[in-house]
């Protein structure tokens, strides 16, 4: 039986390699299944559809969509859509204008707390990938503000930090409904250090279709309290390494370690089958 890791990242938005080079390093460990999530784009899946199919490796499509609930930040996961799908493609470009006019923000702010640092500085950091939060911590590190990612979040970037800002982060409702346009389905990301037992009880009621019960953050009975709703809610299980490349992330030593049973992975296509499938006798 393969495995499956379907939460990753690359230099298209906030990771440290480029789609083929996280293609390389899933084929090394022996991965079976990968799906790119980056945050708001799909560029780096698009690059290496071609790539990773030559290579035997089974490619999933999959987005990391931020999205705005109560005021909240809520990371939500959609695999398997039809990646040319308009209304898709008009959500993230959205995102990306969202994404940039958050940033400037959030460097004004910083630039209040009498940090210099310039929003042109950290959209170089960012290249041509989305921009993100670990793009402005990098910007604070090579400054000597922070010594490391982690205490950038914690001085600085943290969602504590940024309550003030208000972000055009799409709403849940629109976000299910486009991916099921395009054939796909959600899942709620890392729900774990986020979300308690009963917000998932609500979020799910705006339709999405499944759970990331593995995760790096989650702990055996954080993942079995999840895998046991999904079960009683008849919700997908997704699940993988959230892998950013050393040193933006924490998870890094998970890639190919933290993965997912291909059996899951068989119900999340089944799913995307009979909604495309659905779309067509409409
Ligand atoms: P953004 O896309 O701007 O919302 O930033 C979210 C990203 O920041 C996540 O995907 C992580 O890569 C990173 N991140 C979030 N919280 C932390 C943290 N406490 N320490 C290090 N990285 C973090
Ligand atoms: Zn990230
Ligand atoms: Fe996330
Ligand atoms: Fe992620």
């Amino acid at each position: 039986m393969g495995r499956a890791d379907l939460h990753t990242h690359t230099r298209a938005s906030d990771g440290e390699l480029t789609a083929r080079e996280l293609v390389d390093k899933a084929l090394q460990k022996k991965l079976t299944t990968l799906s790119i999530t980056d945050h708001d784009t799909i560029a780096g899946y698009l690059d290496v559809k071609e790539y990773a199919s030559q290579a035997g490796l089974e490619l999933i499509s999959g987005v990391e969509i931020s999205t705005i609930w109560n005021d909240r930040e809520i990371h939500m996961l959609a695999y398997g859509f039809a990646p040319g799908n308009d209304s898709l493609r008009a959500l993230l470009l959205r995102q990306k204008r969202a994404r940039k006019n958050r940033m400037k923000a959030i460097v004004s702010e910083l630039n209040k707390k009498g940090i210099a640092i310039e929003y042109d500085e950290v959209m170089a950091e960012a290249g041509s990938g989305n921009i993100g939060r670990p793009h402005a911590a990098s910007v604070l590190i090579s400054k000597g503000y922070v010594a490391s990612v982690p205490e950038a979040f914690i001085r600085y970037l943290s969602n504590t930090h940024l309550e003030g800002i208000t972000t055009e982060y799409a709403e849940i409702s629109e976000v299910v409904a486009i991916i099921k346009e395009a054939g796909g389905i959600t899942s709620i990301a890392h729900p774990g250090p986020y979300l308690t037992l009963s917000e998932v009880e609500q979020l799910v009621k705006y339709g999405i279709d499944g759970i990331e019960c593995i995760h790096p953050s989650h702990n055996f009975n954080v993942q079995r309290l999840f895998t046991r709703f999904a079960g009683t809610h008849n919700l997908l299980i997704t699940g993988g390494s959230d892998f950013h490349g050393s040193p933006k992330s924490e998870y890094d030593p998970y890639f190919g370690i933290v993965t997912l049973g291909t059996q899951h992975v068989e119900a999340i296509k089944r799913s995307c089958h009979n909604r495309k499938r659905m779309l067509k006798s409409v």
